[in-house]
């Protein structure tokens, strides 16, 4: 039997759904769906101001309005990422300073981060990579410290929190993901949480092609014209169907993740103290939302032979980012320092098969093989 990487979560209702909104005639974006979306995240989180859009990236790239990005200012991520991230900053001019990752978790190392700063430093962007929580209380006094803006790569994150609060409300701006390879997702979508309010008029303008039409709509003015920079951010309710079917069961989906995650965990354990491979490390401050499942091997050959080995046994499982900062597209715009986590990662993580409908039994075939390999 076949076991695939991913598998999106499906709850049932989101046909259902769906056709209620394509009947209703109403299937732009800010619909009846939007709103029990909006509602379900407010009372879930205590996210005040949410902006379902069109993806993460899109979510980010409205964050990097918003803020101002300009030409010359410059932006730090991790360079072990999605190229999202990144593009959101470039697109606006910005100069990405890339940060290296943690010696223990592909998360972006803040100790390296104060030599960073310079008079154009405008943000940092933490990713909460497999939706573990990074070291936010740092982070955000770092900000403080140089006035930098916070914007959380939230894109894996939904539903896990740092010392008790929701990742995506600790940062100026959160971008969460609703795309088919994450926990909860409705194909294509993502979510921009406004934390800092001075943000959130703007924020309904440039997601409405820089228009003020959300306040015509509320009545608030009797027409409504080009006022700001935009674009067509704006998730149709078609899909935000699709999205509250998920959100209503998202504590099944996710109790089952953390289930799979934990067996894997437990079954893998004495290769860890063998040596053999490295597991996620879960700070105490975090709480786990079984995004991912990782092994990180001792080097590229060794991991490359077991991708095949798994593959040979008909179990599909991927690797994750090529680090940012050696891309084609970057390569030779970074300056010279060595990211040695970072490249560690890009070689040596393997992620393997998690999503609600795998069979623990598949999780015991998967680690046999695993640990079958490190045997020989
Ligand atoms: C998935 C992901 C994105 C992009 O999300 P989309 O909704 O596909 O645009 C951005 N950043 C990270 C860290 C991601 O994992």
């Amino acid at each position: 039997m076949k076991i695939p990487f991913n598998r999106p979560f499906v709850t049932g209702k989101e046909t259902g759904y769906i056709k209620e909104v394509i009947e209703s005639g109403e299937t732009g974006g800010d619909g009846a769906y939007t709103k029990k979306c909006n509602e379900f995240f407010r009372k879930k989180y205590g996210f005040q101001n949410v902006f379902l859009t069109t993806s993460c990236t899109d979510a980010l790239e409205m964050a990097a309005i918003l803020i101002d990005i300009k030409e010359g200012d410059e932006v730090i991520i991790p360079s072990y990422t999605f190229v999202s991230t990144a593009n959101a900053f470039i697109l606006r001019g910005a100069k990405i300073v890339f940060a290296d990752s943690c010696i223990n978790h592909p998360n972006l190392d803040v100790t390296g981060i104060s030599r960073l700063i310079t008079k154009r430093t405008k943000a940092i962007v933490p990713v909460h990579y497999a939706g573990v929580s990074c070291q936010m209380e740092e982070i955000l006094e770092l900000a403080s410290e140089h006035g930098l803006y916070v914007i959380e790569d939230a894109a894996q994150a939904i539903d896990s929190y740092y010392y008790g609060k929701p990742l995506g409300s600790l940062g100026n701006l959160a971008a969460f993901s609703f795309h088919e390879s994450k926990n909860v997702v409705c194909g294509e979508g993502g979510m921009l949480v406004v934390n800092d309010e001075k943000f959130l008029e703007r924020a309904e303008i440039i997601r409405e092609k820089g228009t003020n039409r959300s306040k015509f709509f509320r009545g608030e003015i009797d027409k409504y014209g080009w006022v700001d920079l935009g674009s067509s951010f704006l998730l149709s309710d078609v899909l935000a169907a699709y999205l509250f079917a998920q959100c209503e069961q998202m504590e099944k989906n996710q109790a089952k993740r953390v289930l799979l995650w934990n067996h894997y965990f437990r079954l893998l354990k004495n290769l860890e103290d063998e040596g053999k491979v490295g597991l996620p490390v879960l700070p105490g401050f975090s709480t786990n939302n079984a995004h991912i499942f990782y092994i990180v091997c001792r080097n590229l050959t060794e991991r490359q032979e077991l991708i095949k080995l798994l593959k040979r046994n008909n179990i599909s499982t991927a690797f994750h980012y090529l680090a940012l900062h050696k891309s084609r597209y970057f390569g030779d715009k970074h300056d010279s320092r060595v990211l040695e986590n970072a490249d560690r990662y890009t070689d040596c993580l393997l992620r393997l098969p998690l999503y609600y409908d795998l069979e623990l039994s598949s999780v015991e075939r998967v680690c046999d093989i695993i640990k079958d390999f490190y045997s020989r």
